[in-house]
């Protein structure tokens, strides 16, 4: 039991020795994790294996606590062991001092016995009396003996059993102890363990002391860099602050000032709105005197530009001509005869050659239009002379040529691609459209007939009716048609059903419309009157579109009769219109109007400042070659007749004969023009036949040399 104590006691200072080294090595512990908290390593490789560490050191504390508490457990055991060991020793001791005691009063009486029989021997009566109650009481005794040695032997049990505890108790003792040193191991193997982790994380931590001192010796470096860097920045922003300084000051004092002026801009800006105001006002009114001025100057240059565009027009010649070439048709059939004898020259517009009789003859004309030409492009080089009548100018439109050569195509066209008519009107419109804010324009139409020399009305009431030219009765020298249908047209839709009543009344007034028209002239008269609102002056512009009869010469075994007179007609009317065209353009003093009725109708729109346009209209085909040689002829020689010096009228010589038909004499003998063949050297007319507007183109002849 001692022994067990003694043992007891070494093993719980010893627990205690252990427990204050757990207790200093926890407190080292704690230390290096606050230590790894101070510098912590995040990308250390170590931490993990300290992780580990701990983690073990962990499972080797919680494995010396449960050790711990198996020992302590121990510990009472053997306690409660060593007080049952003492009991059962002190019970013992009872037991033994009894045994004793019980065997010395047994002996004592055994003596006692022995004595008095051993007296009674010697008194043998009494002794075998004696002897007699000794053998009852020796039986008495033996009995006692007996349950003594009963009792003995019980004791004697009682002891071997409580030796057998004993033992018992001595082998726990023994494994107990076995266990303890086991546990000893254990603890030792713990500690060992406990030893290489505290190493191991030792070295860790020196580990990790180098690295975060190497860190720190980086970060420090590093730092000093910057620092130096920030140092040289500073000084930088330091000499910047110093100039700015300067700046600083002058925006101050500008932000001074800009406060004062904002402070004082309400009151500036009443003033300056009060001052621009009326500098406006005055501007305005200054603009609007500006303005009239202006106004006043633009009429001028307007009325200023109307004259050099009139003096321009003069200047090229009042009287223009043009050729146009019709493309090949299904009519002029197949073969030789429908082939292409006419040519262009590709870099000159004016220019036209003809293949006749194997020889190719040029002309030179003021403009050509090849058969591809469209009515468009054609339009567009007439388009200035119809505007000029919105000026008040008059203006003549001819188309010349033998029939079927396209005289008809070119002036009205067809529905779907009009000619020069409609879109004459067409333009008239949108041009008197766009002056309407300062003008009132009135246009109004007429068609007329010539067939015979008669003039007949195609938009009145009676056709067959021959109307006469007058000269009106005021004295002014204007010439009127009385009786003569004027319609008022306001659109293209009017224009369209005029054309068509006109077109309806000569179909039915004719067999044979064709023919007919080929062998009269169609006038169609366009009248525009003006009156400016402003200044109240009035204009009147008429445009004539004539399509002519056609020029071809009939020859003289197949002309007779009605045949015979209307080829004499036609030859008299066109060779008057040549005399006359020749007597404008080489500004002789006399002007043969009257030769027919044609020219004497057309009188006041061929003369003075009025523009004529000659459209020469010719057939490319093989077959007509004589024929477009004649007109070419014709054209060329209304050409010809230069406007310029007089002197070149002089070498210029007289004025071809329209060769229709070979007549003994000219039919139109009843005018002075006709008589004398024209351009022979009137240079000097006597001053009775001058009108008052050949006697301005003269005077303005000599003023320009
Ligand atoms: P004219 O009036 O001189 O007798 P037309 O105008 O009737 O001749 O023309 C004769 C034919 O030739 C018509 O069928 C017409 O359509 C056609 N023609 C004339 N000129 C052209 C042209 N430039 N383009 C196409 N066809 C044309
Ligand atoms: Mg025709």
């Amino acid at each position: 039991g001692t022994d067990a104590e003694k043992h007891r006691d070494l093993l719980a200072a010893e627990n205690e020795r252990l427990r204050q080294e757990m207790k200093a090595c926890e407190a080292e512990l704690q230390e290096l994790r606050w230590q790894q908290q101070q510098a912590p390593c995040c990308d250390c490789p170590h931490l993990q294996e300290n992780a580990g560490l701990q983690e073990q050191l962990s499972q080797l504390q919680r494995e010396a606590e449960e050790t711990r508490a198996k020992l302590v457990e121990l510990d009472l055991e053997v306690q409660q062991k060593t007080n049952r060991l003492a009991e059962v020793e002190l019970r013992l001791k009872d037991s033994l001092a009894e045994r004793a005691e019980e065997e010395e009063r047994l002996s004592r009486r055994l003596r006692d016995s022995q004595e008095t029989i051993a007296s009674l021997k010697s008194q043998p009566q009494q002794i075998k009396y004696i002897i007699k109650t000794v053998e009852v009481e020796s039986t008495k005794a033996k009995q006692a003996l007996c349950e003594t040695q009963s009792r003995n032997q019980y004791l004697q049990e009682q002891v071997g059993m409580q030796k057998q505890v004993l033992k018992e108790m001595e082998q726990q003792l023994q494994s107990s102890q076995k266990t303890e040193a086991q546990l000893r191991a254990q603890i030792m193997m713990y500690e060992a363990e406990l030893e290489r982790a505290h190493g191991q994380m030792l070295e860790e931590m020196q580990a990790m002391e180098e690295e975060k001192n190497r860190a720190i010796e980086e970060a420090f470096s590093r730092a000093q860099v910057e620092m130096k860097a920030v140092h040289e920045n500073l000084a930088g922003v330091r000499t910047n602050l110093l100039t700015l300084q300067p700046a600083l000051r002058t925006l101050t004092h500008d932000y001074n000032n800009l406060k004062r002026q904002v402070r004082d801009f309400p009151l500036l800006l009443q003033e300056t709105l009060r001052s621009a105001r009326a500098e406006i006002s005055q501007a305005i009114e200054e603009v609007h005197s500006t303005n009239r001025e202006l106004l006043r100057k633009y009429r001028r240059e307007l009325q200023l530009r109307k004259k050099c565009h009139n003096e321009l027009v003069r200047l090229k010649g009042n009287i223009r001509v043009f050729g146009r070439v019709r493309p090949i048709t299904k009519e002029d059939g197949e073969g030789p005869e429908a082939a292409n004898a006419v040519t262009f020259d590709a870099d000159d517009d004016a220019v036209l050659h003809l293949l006749h009789k194997g020889k190719q003859v040029s002309f030179e004309l003021d403009k050509v239009f090849p058969p591809q030409a469209s009515q468009e492009e054609v339009f567009q080089e007439v388009q200035a002379l119809v505007t000029s009548c919105i000026d008040g100018y008059n203006v003549c439109i001819f188309a010349y040529g033998q029939t079927g050569a396209g005289k008809t195509y070119t002036m009205e066209g067809t529905a779907a691609n009009p000619g020069i008519n409609q879109r004459a009107l067409q333009l008239l419109f949108s041009e008197v459209r766009g002056k309407a804010a300062d003008w009132d324009y009135t246009i109004t139409v007429s068609a007329a007939e010539i067939y015979n020399e008669a003039l007949r009305d195609l938009l009145g009431k009676e056709p067959q009716e021959k109307l006469e030219i007058k000269l009106c009765p005021d004295g002014s020298g204007q010439l009127y048609v009385p009786g003569l249908t004027e319609f008022r047209v306001q659109s293209v839709e009017d224009i369209n059903k005029v054309f068509e009543f006109g077109h309806v009344k000569r179909v039915t007034e004719c067999t044979n419309l064709n023919e007919h028209s080929s062998r009269s002239h169609a006038l169609l008269i366009v009248t525009v009157r003006g009156l400016d609102r402003s200044t109240g002056l009035r204009t009147t512009g008429k445009l004539n579109l004539v399509d002519l009869a056609g020029s071809e010469r009939v020859g003289r075994s197949g002309a007779e009769g009605s045949r015979l007179r209307e080829a004499q007609h036609i030859n008299k009317s066109l060779s008057a219109l040549g005399d006359v065209i020749y007597a404008l353009r080489s500004r002789q003093g006399h002007v043969p109007f009257r030769n027919s009725k044609l020219t004497y109708l057309l009188q006041d729109s061929l003369s003075g400042d009025s523009k004529t346009l000659m459209m020469v209209q010719v057939s490319p085909a093989e077959k007509n070659t004589s024929e477009t040689l004649c007109s070419l002829k014709f054209a060329e020689r209304v050409r010809s007749v230069e406007l310029g010096p007089v002197s070149r009228k002089a070498e210029l010589g007289s004025w071809p004969s329209q060769e229709h038909l070979e007549v003994p004499k000219r039919l139109a003998g009843d005018s002075p023009g006709s008589a004398a063949p024209p351009g022979r050297g009137h240079a000097s007319p006597s001053p009775g036949q001058l009108s008052s507007r050949s006697a301005s183109i003269r005077r303005k002849l000599h003023t320009s040399g």
